[in-house]
C-alpha cells in the first residue's frame, strides 16, 4: 500500500547572518536528513523536546518554510517541486492547526466570516447562500452552535476557538491535517474534549493527522504510530502501544521514565536522568547525536552515526544498541 505522504531525507537548515557583510556563516540544523511515512487513516504523532524539529517538519511539509533539500511525495506527487500556485491549490488537501487558533483568527472578522473567506479562496460553494450553510453545518460538526457563528472571535474560550480552527481547517475537506500541539494550550479535560472530537471527525471525514507535540500523555491517546526526535534527527518509529511497553531508544526510555504514571516496567522503576542540556542544532554531536547525553553510551558513539534500523514489532531505532547481534541493553540498569 502507497502511503499518503511521504517523508524523504527533509533537511531544514536554517543560515545564521553574520559578520559585517551578513554573510552565512552558520547554520541551525533544525531537521537534518529525515524520513518517515504516513498511510491513510493513520494518526502518526512526531514527539520530542523543544527544539527537536518536530514543528519545523510540519511547516516544511506545507512550505511554509521552503525547506533546504528533501522529498515531500503526498497523494502521489512531490510537494517541493509544486510552483507556488499549485501548492496554493494543494493546500486544499493538507490543513495544519497550531496551538494558538487566536493568533490565527482574525479578530476583526466574525467566525462566519473567518470560514467563509477560506471558502472562497478555495472556490468552494457557488453562492453565499450555499456556503453559508456549509459554514453553519461545519461549525456544528465541531460543537459550536449556529447561533454563535455571527460572533467574534474574542467571544469564545480557548477550547472554542481551537473548536473553530478545527472547522476551518476541515472546511475545504483535507485528506491530511497537521495538528501543530493543537491542544497544548488548554486544560486537561478540555484537551480530551478536543482530542475526542478529532478523533470522531477522522472516522468522520476519513482524516489521516500528523500530530505533533511534546507531551506524551496526549500523544498516547491519539495515536496510532509515533516517531521520537532528538536533535533533527529520528532516534525511533514505533506503534503505540510497543512503544509504551517496550521503548528501545535510551532517549525515548527516559523520556517515559520521566513520567511517573507512564512506567513501562515495574520493576524497574529506575528514572533515567538525562545530563545536561540539549545540544545546539548549530554544531550537534558527532556520531550519535544523543550520545553527551545517553547513560549506555559506548566509544563508537561519539564517531560512529546510528542508522535507524529495524528491531521486533515493527519498531526502527537508531542506536548501535540495538543493532542486530546486540545485547539486549534495556536489562542493564544504569545508575545516575
Ligand atoms: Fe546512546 Fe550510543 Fe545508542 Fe546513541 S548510539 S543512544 S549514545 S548507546
Ligand atoms: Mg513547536
Amino acid at each position: 500500500k502507497q502511503p499518503l505522504l511521504e517523508v524523504k531525507n527533509l533537511k531544514q537548515y536554517f543560515p545564521i547572518k553574520g559578520g559585517i557583510l551578513g554573510r552565512t556563516v552558520n547554520h541551525v540544523k533544525a531537521v537534518d536528513d529525515i524520513s518517515f511515512e504516513v498511510y491513510e487513516g493513520e494518526t502518526v504523532s512526531i514527539v520530542g523536546e523543544s527544539g527537536c524539529g518536530k514543528s519545523t517538519t510540519g511547516r516544511a511539509i506545507l512550505r511554509l518554510d521552503e525547506p533546504t533539500s528533501g522529498e515531500v511525495n503526498f497523494d502521489g506527487g512531490n510537494l517541493l517541486s509544486l510552483s507556488k500556485s499549485k501548492m496554493r491549490e494543494k493546500r486544499k488537501d493538507l490543513q495544519i492547526i497550531f496551538q494558538d487558533p487566536y493568533a490565527s483568527l482574525n479578530p476583526r472578522q466574525t467566525v462566519s466570516q473567518i470560514i467563509d473567506e477560506v471558502l472562497k479562496i478555495q472556490k468552494i460553494g457557488t453562492s453565499s447562500k450555499e456556503r453559508r450553510e456549509r459554514i453553519i453545518s461545519l461549525l456544528e460538526t465541531v460543537g459550536i452552535g449556529s447561533h454563535q457563528v455571527d460572533r467574534y472571535p474574542h467571544e469564545f474560550s480557548g477550547g472554542q476557538r481551537q473548536r473553530i480552527g478545527i472547522a476551518r481547517a476541515l472546511s475545504v475537506n483535507p485528506k491530511l491535517i497537521i495538528c501543530d500541539e493543537a491542544v497544548s494550550a488548554l486544560d486537561v479535560s478540555i484537551q480530551a474534549q478536543v482530542l475526542n472530537l478529532l478523533k470522531e471527525l477522522q472516522r468522520k471525514f476519513q482524516l489521516t493527522y500528523l500530530f505533533i507535540s511534546h507531551d506524551l500523555g496526549v500523544v498516547r491517546h491519539i495515536s496510532d504510530r509515533i516517531i521520537v526526535m532528538y536533535l533533527g534527527k529520528i532516534v525511533e518509529i514505533s506503534d503505540t502501544q510497543s512503544l509504551f511497553e517496550n521503548p528501545q531508544h535510551p532517549y525515548t526510555r527516559a523520556l517515559l521514565s520521566a513520567i511517573p504514571s507512564m512506567n513501562f516496567e515495574e520493576e524497574k522503576r529506575e528514572r533515567i536522568i538525562l545530563k545536561g542540556d540539549v545540544p545546539s542544532p548549530i554544531d550537534p554531536p558527532k556520531g550519535c547525536r544523543f550520545h553527551s547525553r545517553c547513560p549506555y553510551k559506548m566509544e563508537r558513539c561519539a564517531t560512529e552515526e546510528p542508522v535507524l534500523n529495524s528491531v521486533s514489532n515493527g519498531q526502527k531505532v537508531a542506536c548501535h544498541l540495538t543493532e542486530k547481534g546486540a545485547v539486549d541493553y534495556t536489562k542493564i540498569l544504569v545508575n545516575n
